[in-house]
């Protein structure tokens, strides 16, 4: 992905173009023999690479860089333009010992990119940069406070590992000093709750070099999360008519050839193994195949329809090792599938109920506006050879869908399943990046590819349209979402330590194991601090490990039967009677209650 952007014209285009020089211009006060190499504006301000012959800055420079370049800034030095002819253009900047420059200017030249054979410059007060612009008219044009030096790293020239290591000086900039420190407060934010420090912090996960990249093993906190999940799908697909399946991770080469995972799925797939001489398996990158020859395996009448086949698959894909990023990008993984076979009069009805789940789930989740990308298909040839009319009309209902339940949404050509169109949630991270949680699918070449039929009220038979819907994503994915967004605290119903019982002395060990074992017996995730620390230490560490509910129990609560309850974040505490805590934790479960984000109130 490259780093540069595009939008020439606007401001902040502008302004860190500007920014650049007028660093550059700074550094090369503090450093005079420095070499330039590039220095483009990117996401969230720009960098410039600088050769300083063996000797790179420190950290502790850029303060005084910052400082020369507000100088710079105050004294308005305007930003001029000049074309020069190539030739003139390299022997300058080889005469002015700018060798990258030089080479690049060269290079500009021989692609024929030099436009009419000129390169152009832009001089600001003492400094000149071969540079295509657009820049501001002066450095006064810099608002105040809007820019801050970030970070140096190593880059090499043209990413070139042969050539010199170079030191990339990173800067942050913004149309002014408020968008400024709230990106800064953004992403202190997400370094904090970034799910793969909050995955070993709180026990989660765990990447194993033996095991390999990109294959989580999920710690028992974990699974607690994936757990609570599944249950409570399940409990949603059982009222919403869903039966569940259970299908193989592996399969042979035969069921992806018809499928068509073979060829147009390839590249997302592993090797296969040779087995018994003559057949070849595969692991499985998605589970809808398995799905079909369930629905397959006896004739179905209109009546039954629409059958909605549910399982919590486990597939596997191939990325690229350098594209691997914590949870939210793996080679294994778990996902919340469900194929959806029906008529035609009933895929706009099965779509709706399939976009109500998604509303119900998110909202439940507290994940907040979600985007909705439609994406088609285009001429490439990516997508199993079917006719355009079948394309348009496929494309045409989930259109409705969306315009019919108000789902504002934008359209993406040539990003459709291989199968089908589909529909892209997009959630918003802390950052403010896109990604896609999970997808819907509406399909109308499976049926025909694996002869599924069903027979109308007429008595003829017909294909059914088959919807592939995922909800919750995949646990990997979602988790990772669900990681970020509750900073780790997550809400009672999911907690994998619900409530810690922390007894003020020894004293109250033994009234606290029985209220444990109650609760225990009760399927509560209970844990008593019997440990030898200090009373506060016992409290600090239920707080670290951001477990929901403390439960206190002092002399006092020994005698009344009672608990001291604390929340969470929440100051508060309340003395209750143990009877009346427990069933409000029960009903807090029950009701999947929010505790993380809304205050529930405590029992009196
Ligand atoms: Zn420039
Ligand atoms: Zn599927």
């Amino acid at each position: 992905m490259s780093e540069t952007i595009a939008q020439a014209d606007d401001f902040l285009y502008k302004l860190r173009h500007s920014l650049a020089h007028i660093m550059a211009e700074a550094v090369l006060e503090v450093r005079p023999d420095a070499k330039l190499a590039f220095g483009p504006p990117v996401d969230f301000g720009f960098y410039y690479d600088f050769d300083f012959g063996g000797q790179p800055l420190g950290e502790a420079d850029l303060t005084d860089i910052e400082n020369r370049m507000r100088a710079i800034i105050k004294r308005r030095e305007l930003f001029e333009c000049r074309t020069v002819p190539v030739p003139e253009a390299v022997k300058q900047l080889a005469d002015a010992g700018q060798g990258y420059k030089a080479e690049y200017a060269q290079e500009l030249a021989d692609t024929g990119k030099a436009s009419e054979g000129t390169l152009s410059f832009y001089t600001n007060g003492p400094f000149t940069d071969m540079c295509e612009g657009p820049h501001l008219e002066h450095t006064g044009q810099v608002p105040k406070a809007c820019f801050k030096l970030d970070r140096i790293s190593g880059s090499y020239w043209r990413g070139d590992e042969k050539r010199p290591m170079l030191s990339r000086v990173y800067a942050l900039a913004f149309e002014d000093k408020v968008k400024l420190d709230d990106y800064i407060a953004r992403r202190k934010l997400a370094q904090e709750r970034d799910h793969r420090k909050l995955g070993t912090e709180l026990d989660l996960y765990l990447m194993d070099e033996e095991v390999g990249v990109g294959l989580p093993l999920w710690m028992p906190n974990g699974t607690v999360l994936r757990e609570e999940l599944e249950k409570w799908a399940k409990e949603e697909e059982f009222r919403a008519g869903y039966q569940r399946v259970s299908t193989p991770a592996i399969t042979r080469k035969e069921l992806y050839l018809r499928s068509g995972h073979l060829p147009y799925y390839a590249d997302s797939m592993y090797p296969p193994m040779p087995v018994d001489e003559h057949d070849e398996y595969y692991l499985r990158p998605m589970n809808c195949p398995h799905h079909h020859k369930i629905f397959d395996a006896r004739p179905h009448s209109y009546r039954e329809l629409p059958v909605r086949l549910c399982e919590y698959g486990n597939t596997y894909r191939y990325e690229k090792h350098g594209s691997l990023a914590g949870l939210l990008r793996v080679r294994a993984m778990c996902m919340n599938d469900a194929h959806i076979y029906c008529a035609d009069e009933q895929v706009k009805s099965e779509f709706e109920r399939v976009i109500d789940m998604y509303k119900n789930y998110y909202g439940q989740l507290r994940m907040g506006n979600f985007r909705v990308r439609l994406s088609l298909h285009d001429e490439s040839g990516k997508f199993v050879a079917s006719d355009e009319e079948q394309w348009n009309t496929s494309e045409d209902i989930v259109r409705r869908v969306l315009h019919d339940n108000a789902i504002a949404f934008e359209e993406e050509k040539g990003e459709a399943a291989f199968y089908g169109p589909k529909v892209d949630i997009q959630v918003t991270n802390l950052l403010g990046r896109e990604e896609t949680v999970s997808t819907c699918q509406l399909d109308f070449v499976m049926a025909e590819r694996f002869n599924l039929t069903y027979v109308d009220a007429k008595g003829d038979r017909q294909r059914p349209y088959i919807l592939h819907r995922a909800p919750l994503s995949t646990h990997e994915r979602m988790i990772s979402f669900l990681i970020e967004l509750y900073g780790g605290a997550f809400p009672t119903w999911m907690a994998p330590v619900q409530v810690k019982i922390v007894p003020v002395s020894e004293e109250q060990l033994e009234y606290a194991s029985k209220i444990a074992a109650i609760l225990h017996h009760d399927l509560f995730r209970v844990q008593v601090d019997d440990t030898h620390e200090t009373f506060n230490k016992k409290i600090r560490n239920a707080v670290t490990h951001k477990i929901p509910n403390i439960w206190i129990l002092g002399k006092k609560e020994a005698e009344e039967s009672s608990v001291t309850w604390r929340r969470y974040c929440i100051k508060e505490q309340k003395t209750t009677p143990f009877d009346v805590a427990h069933v409000a934790l029960q009903k807090m479960r029950l009701e999947r209650a929010m505790d993380n984000f809304e205050d529930v109130g405590l029992p009196l």
